[in-house]
Parts: C-alpha cells; sequence; structure tokens
C-alpha cells in the first residue's frame, strides 16, 4: 500500500482537477466526487497510472466539448445524457481501471500479477475511450449510420449503431489509447497486442450491447426513439424494447470488464 503521504497528495492533485471539470461542466457534483475516488487510486499507483487516468480524461472531456453545440442539434433528443458525467458514468468508465490500480497496492513489486493488472487496467480504459471516439467521431462527422438491429439508417449518436467514421474512430482510439498506456509505462511493450485486443473487444461488446441489450424507449408524442426516461419535449417515454435495467452506463461497465478479462486471458 502506498504510504499516507503519497495518498494524500494524491487526493489533493485529484480534487484540484475534479473540481475544475466541475467548474468547467464536464463533471456533476457526485461525478466529481466519484472523479476523486477513482483519481486517487490512479495517482497514488503511480505516475504512469496517474498520467494514465488523467490523460484519458482530458482528451475525451477535450473530445465531448468539441463540436458540442453542432452535435447538440442531432443527438440532444436522443442520448440519456449530455455531456456532464455523473457519478455512475465515472464508475462505469474508469471503476475497473481504479480496481486493477488497487489490486496492485498488495502485490510485490516483482509478481507477474502486475502484468496481469496492468493489462487489465489499460485495455478496460482503453475500451471505455475508444467508444467514446466512436461516438464522438461518428456523431461529429454526421456520418450515415445504421442501426445493427434493424439495418435500417438511424441518426449518428444513436446507440448500437455503426457507422464509417464512428469505426474508424473505434480502431484508431483504441491503438491510441493502448500506445498511449506503453508510452506512459502502464503496460510494457510486449502486453500491447493483448491490450489493443481488449480494448477493441470491449468496445465491440459496447456496440453489440448497445444494439440488442440496451433499454429502448419510444415519445409517442413525437413519434420517435429515444434513451431518456423523459423526453426533451417534456412527455414520458415507454420502454419499446432491450433490457430495462440494461442502460448506458451498464454497457459502459460491460466494454471495461470485457476489455480486462480479455487482456487478462492473452497476456503471456
Ligand atoms: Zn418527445
Amino acid at each position: 500500500m502506498p504510504p499516507l503521504s503519497s495518498l494524500l497528495l494524491a487526493a489533493a492533485l485529484s480534487a484540484a482537477i475534479a473540481w475544475a471539470a466541475h467548474a468547467a461542466g464536464s463533471l456533476s457534483r457526485r461525478g466529481a466526487t466519484a472523479a476523486l475516488v477513482v483519481g486517487t487510486i490512479a495517482v497514488a499507483t503511480g505516475a504512469p497510472w496517474g498520467g494514465y487516468l488523467v490523460t484519458w480524461f482530458a482528451l475525451t472531456s477535450v473530445l465531448s466539448r468539441l463540436g458540442r453545440a453542432r452535435k447538440a442539434r442531432h443527438v440532444a433528443a436522443i442520448v440519456a445524457k449530455g455531456g456532464t458525467r455523473d457519478a455512475r458514468q465515472v464508475f462505469a468508465n474508469g471503476g475497473v481501471f481504479a480496481l486493477a490500480a488497487l489490486g496492485t497496492w498488495w502485490l510485490a513489486p516483482d509478481a507477474h500479477g502486475h502484468v496481469l493488472l496492468a493489462a487489465a487496467g489499460a485495455a478496460a480504459l482503453a475500451a471505455a475511450g475508444s467508444d467514446t471516439w466512436a461516438t464522438e467521431v461518428g456523431t461529429w462527422a454526421r456520418a450515415t449510420a445504421w442501426s445493427l438491429r434493424t439495418g435500417r439508417h438511424v441518426p449518428a449518436g444513436t446507440s448500437g449503431a455503426i457507422s464509417l467514421p464512428g469505426t474508424l474512430g473505434l480502431a484508431v482510439g483504441a491503438l491510441l489509447w493502448t500506445l498511449t498506456a506503453a508510452w506512459l509505462g502502464v503496460i510494457e511493450a510486449a502486453a500491447i497486442p493483448a491490450v489493443l485486443a481488449g480494448a477493441l473487444a470491449g468496445a465491440t461488446v459496447d456496440t453489440l450491447l448497445g444494439a440488442w441489450g440496451q433499454a429502448r424507449r419510444w415519445c409517442d408524442r413525437c413519434d420517435g426513439a429515444t434513451e431518456q426516461a423523459v423526453h426533451v419535449c417534456g412527455a414520458s417515454t415507454r420502454a419499446s424494447g432491450g433490457y430495462p435495467w440494461l442502460d448506458n452506463d451498464a454497457v459502459n461497465l460491460a466494454a471495461t470488464v470485457t476489455g480486462a478479462l480479455v487482456a487478462m486471458l492473452l497476456i503471456r
């Protein structure tokens, strides 16, 4: 376990970043508290883990902001949550990474478990990151998107939809996040293929679950699909398919768990 001084320093640094993100509108109040927990664990684990999380958070926040106004017109009526992340979203994206980081605290520095947990943590965050890239790039490009489930054209940004720019964004995101983990020293170069495979598998599970399992809702007033319980028009929506408990956060959690497991299975 890291010494108390390291923990306090990590908490102070994470609090500053979480507060700034809250002030900038990237995190809700409870989202900032969750980020403080995840951030403290990551930073206390060491500079590579802390640096990876901070880089991930900064880049995905910037990506969400780029062209937010432009995107808002296209997806405001569909997606359940906007650019402000709440506590559930923070844990869905960063929870597995934090657990992997925490696990290393009780291992000897030369234990093989370090290699496994580092691959798991890096792949979990890379999976969440590449899914974010896929969604943001696909939405930003106003790409023609198809629903995997129905094969029909749907608005870009719809869960379970695929588009050419979105799929390219996913692949590039998975590669960039894996290389960033290696560059920052979270993983060794030998672990790159396993982590990349984990990231791709996780982001793919995200898309597949989004297409078939995720709760779908319908607004009768607007006669349109949405993920919102209360639509932007003010009308209550009704369930129209999928599992009611499988919301976007649960799908993200499944993606990060998949990424971590695949990376650990493939590591040598
Ligand atoms: Zn409506």
